[in-house]
């Protein structure tokens, strides 16, 4: 069986094509959304998702978010007594996801299509394969994010050619990409994006305004009363979206305060964050040579589209209003399901070929005559330009630069400056020529990248015909068989907590939480009844378990938690 995953920045799916439909698989806690969020426990035990995410809250040494922004880095996290890197913790989440999808279709999954976002490059999409690996999951294909989600709006399935822009705007990332569906190639023709700007942003425009209007100073705050602002924030934040005005409870000290605010005053103070929507939107649309009228349609990915300001936003700038038949929170896992399902060759969906783009511009080093006369070397001459489709392949010719010249080098970089020192070297080539004066001899230099990112730099003598050729592979350090082995196992041995416990290590690392937070009799209570709790858990008495648990959820409920 092959699953989708969505391996997101804030939270993670799993979907699975059945039945003729691509469907959401609830994690052991019955939910749809899993918190990409990983912790070790005091005792070493793993938690992930909604629980860990809780437990961050309180033990933020010991837990880890965001770690798909450094996926295939060096970047190191130390939770407890272990090291971890970006793959490793996604591994993590990946087993979970593994785990809930077999409890679901009770038989093992043994594959699955991951979902990345287009702007990846090789390393981290190699990184990201690795970590389905180190979860026991095998491979084979990666999909970019906006491609799933355009195959989950169907855009795969139209009769006519389509363009149209993937608008993803999650906790923490902006994506925009403009695919093109032409016959049953389905193309992404530009990716443009934020990897600073997201929901989290708009949170942080409320919570400016409450600190404005209850005249706090952020720097005089303690950490736990900016948390709870901060949450207070996001409440509202998301009640906005339903409705025109929204009350929320601060506490701040030992009162609570109120703090009340209009859709549109929210929306004004938004203002400079859409401004910032906007670069690269207008980039992604220069870069597939489109105007903004020539796109057909816009679909709706990541939870902050949910916000009304963002679907009006698209409407006037666009003309048209999304499309939002789809969960945004969903598209991605749900196409990334659907993909498998092609993968496996299911009769119930059309095949349909997917293209990606390269999402950096890849070429040489040249040395460019001065205005003054002189010559300055260290210049970027672009071969395969960003956003191109690939596979491609381009050739430009070069010539001599200096009289009785007798080689040419070749220089590869990946980047976009213009001068190369501040783009990527990924190595060189060089080729005899015969001597001459300057400008005489020439040579053809063809770049080729491929869907699995190995670039091919050919170098022809234009005068002799004599031919060089090297593969360029990414630089992400792929580990052996062996070492992967060696991971799986020390991985392994961080054991997830059981499935059916899920619940009441959640309710515990509430418990814990709440415990920290409430002073005087209401820690007294907290305190027994988390014991009576565990104790109960340890005894496996059932009736005594429901019982000292309801307890525990009616003291908790009794505090602000
Ligand atoms: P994602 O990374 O796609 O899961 O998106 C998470 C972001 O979406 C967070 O910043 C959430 O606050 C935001 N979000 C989710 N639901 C809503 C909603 N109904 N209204 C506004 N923002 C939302």
């Amino acid at each position: 069986m092959i699953v989708g995953i969505d391996l997101g920045t804030t939270n993670s799916l799993v979907a699975v094509f059945q039945d003729g439909e691509s469907r959401i698989i609830q994690n052991r806690l019955g939910e749809r959304l899993t918190p990409s969020v990983v912790a070790v426990d005091e005792k070493g035990e793993v938690l992930i998702g909604r629980s860990a995410k809780e437990y961050s809250a309180i033990h933020p040494e010991r837990s880890a978010s965001v770690f798909k922004r450094f996926m295939g880095s060096e970047k190191e996290y130390q939770l407890g007594n272990h090291k971890f890197k970006s793959e490793d913790l996604s591994a993590l989440i990946l087993k979970s996801l593994k785990e809930d999808a077999e409890h679901f279709l009770g038989c093992e999954v043994e594959e699955a299509v991951i979902s990345v976002p287009a702007y990846f490059d090789d390393d981290r999409r190699k990184a990201t394969k690795l970590a389905g690996q180190l979860a026991g999951l095998k491979v084979e294909r990666i999909i970019s994010e906006p491609t799933a989600a355009a195959i989950t709006y169907g855009l795969y399935d139209k009769s006519q050619s389509t363009r149209f822009l993937v608008f993803d705007l999650g906790g923490g990332t902006f994506d925009v990409s403009i695919l093109e569906l032409f016959d049953t190639i389905l193309e992404v023709r530009a990716v443009a994006g934020d990897n600073y700007l997201g929901g989290e942003d708009f949170t942080a425009v409320i919570e400016d305004a409450i600190l404005e209007k209850l005249e706090l100073d952020k720097e005089k705050l303690d950490s736990k009363t900016l948390s709870l602002i901060y949450e207070a924030a996001e409440e509202m934040k998301l009640r906005l979206s339903d409705e025109a005005e929204a009350t929320v409870k601060v506490p701040v000290g030992d009162e609570d305060k109120e703090f009340t605010m209009t859709s549109h005053e929210f929306e004004e103070a938004c203002e400079p964050l859409l401004e910032k929507l906007r670069a690269p939107l207008q980039r992604s649309i220069a870069d597939a040579h489109v105007r903004v009228s020539d796109i057909d349609e816009v679909v709706l990915v990541g939870g902050a589209t949910r916000m009304p300001l963002i679907r009006n936003f698209i409407a006037k700038l666009f003309k048209k209003f999304p499309d939002t038949s789809v969960n945004p929170d969903e598209a991605i896992a749900l196409g990334a399901a659907i993909q498998a399902a092609m993968k496996e060759r299911n009769k119930e969906v059309k095949e349909v070929i997917l293209t990606d783009v390269c999402g950096f511009t890849l070429g040489t080093e040249v040395t460019v005559d001065r205005y003054d006369g002189g010559q300055e070397a260290g210049h970027f001459s672009p071969i395969i330009e960003r956003n191109t489709v690939i596979p491609a392949s381009r050739t430009e010719r070069y010539y001599t630069a200096r009289d009785n010249q007798d080689k040419v080098t070749i220089n590869v970089y990946q980047g976009e400056s213009r001068m190369v020192h501040n783009n990527l070297l990924l190595g060189e080539l060089t080729v005899d020529v015969p001597a001459g004066p300057k400008g005489q001899e020439a040579v053809d230099v063809t770049f080729t990248y491929d869907i699995n990112a190995i670039l091919e730099v050919e170098v022809k003598v234009v005068s002799t015909g004599e031919m060089k050729s090297k593969i360029f592979k990414g630089r992400y350090n792929q580990m052996t068989d062996e070492e992967i082995e060696a991971r799986m196992k020390e991985l392994a041995y961080l054991k997830l907590g059981p499935r059916d416990q899920e619940e009441n290590k959640l309710l515990l690392v509430r418990a814990e939480r709440a415990y920290e937070e409430c002073i005087g009799g209401d820690r007294t209570l907290i305190a027994q009844c988390v014991q009576a709790f565990e104790e109960a858990l340890d005894s496996r008495d059932r009736e005594k378990i429901l019982d000292t648990r309801r307890a525990l959820v009616e003291a908790i409920n009794q505090t602000k938690w």
